[in-house]
């Protein structure tokens, strides 16, 4: 079978790492990277770091607007797809990378394989919820990481056939995080505390485009108890600097640049609670048994919250001071499975083929 992969950020190189080499012991792949996260050295030190094969194309395509993002990747990938004829196409995730690669497939008839299929966070105003949904309705294997995926899939009677595999970053976190523990010298490395810490990151659209948004954000970073290491996404760089606000924030908060995963991971392992706003994140903190505290007031990863582990707090400071204070439960169940997930897809997609 020839499979044609799409990625195109950070978090879609963590789950290609769970799948991309094991993908390649049966069959070929070839990996396309859209650029859309279009830090050149950054994606270097994932490819090196989560062993994930070389990408066979770079497309360069990062920049604008969502919409003209999606068009010039669609653009490309048509006539990619074309002159490839894979037997499938993967996507992964919520990017306009994902909706880019599963339309242009979709479209040239070439079936589509959706990983992390079925997550919802039913705000419509988020570009992810968009590319999530209209992605799982254009795809013909929806590989879902948790029960509560697969319900929403049934729900929305998708028309593809729906698979519960795991989540694929379990994977990747359950080999690299005890890598990480062990890495005593990453927090002075950084330039963070040796423990103690809180580690932020934040990069959604709804929190950083909007100036008021992003002053509450400001806010709320700087109005947290103790240290706080902020690792800055571009993204989010880019508009604090526009609204004149990246050296109010410098007082109270180390900011570092964007790290690689193993650096990331060290600090995650090491703080006594994550806050954030992404999706991925939230997660890890689970499996780490790290508390997280969520600048969003809607999650997919709804079984976090369930168990006590993450709160949703919006851009409320107070609510997110209260919740950084509190103590985590004694409890913390297998939620995304056993890190076999990787396993589960190449299955999944050797029976599409067959
Ligand atoms: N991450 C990283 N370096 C950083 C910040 C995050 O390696 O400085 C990793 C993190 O461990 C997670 C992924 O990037 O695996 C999450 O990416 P992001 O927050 O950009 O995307 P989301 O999950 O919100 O789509």
């Amino acid at each position: 079978m020839k499979v044609v992969t799409v990625i195109g950020n950070r978090p879609q190189f963590v789950k290609a790492a769970a799948v991309s080499r094991r993908l390649r012991e049966e069959h070929d792949e070839i990996l396309v990277h859209t650029g859309q996260h279009y830090d050149d050295e950054l994606s270097t030190v994932f490819v090196e770091e989560l062993q994930i094969p070389r990408p066979e194309l770079e497309l360069g395509l990062g920049g604008g607007t969502n919409t003209e993002q999606t068009a010039r990747m669609l653009a490309a990938l048509a006539p990619l797809l074309a002159g490839e004829q894979p037997d499938a196409v993967l996507v992964y995730g919520d990017t306009n990378s994902t909706l880019a690669g599963g339309l242009a497939a979709a479209q040239a008839q070439i079936p589509v394989a959706h990983v992390e299929a079925g997550m919802r966070s039913f705000d419509r105003r988020m570009p992810e919820e968009l590319n999530r949904v209209l992605t799982d309705h254009l795809s013909a294997l929806l590989l879902a990481p948790s029960d509560t995926a697969v319900e929403n899939l049934r729900r929305e009677h998708v028309a593809g056939v729906v698979e519960q595999v795991g989540d694929v970053m379990v994977d990747v976190a359950m080999l690299i995080q005890p890598r990480a523990l062990a890495d005593d010298g990453a927090p002075a490395r950084l330039g963070a505390p040796a423990s103690d810490f809180v580690l932020a990151t934040a990069h959604r659209a709804g929190n950083v485009d909007d100036p008021s948004r992003l002053r509450a954000l400001v806010a709320l970073l700087r109005g947290v108890d103790g240290p706080v290491v902020l690792p800055l996404h571009p993204r989010t760089r880019a508009r604090l600097e526009a609204a004149g606000l990246l050296n109010e924030l410098a007082e109270n908060v180390t900011i570092t640049a964007p790290l690689g995963y193993l650096d990331f991971t060290a600090l995650l392992v090491r703080s006594r609670a994550v806050l954030t706003d992404s999706g991925g994140v939230q997660k890890e903190a689970y499996l780490a048994g790290v508390p997280c505290v969520t600048m969003r007031d809607t999650t997919e990863w709804v079984e976090t919250v369930d168990v006590g582990w993450n709160v949703l707090v919006d851009l409320d400071v107070d609510r997110a001071r209260a919740a950084l204070a509190a103590s985590p439960p004694a409890d913390r169940p297998e939620l995304y499975g056993d890190g076999e997930a990787g396993a589960r897809v190449v299955d999944a997609l050797s029976r599409l083929a067959g």
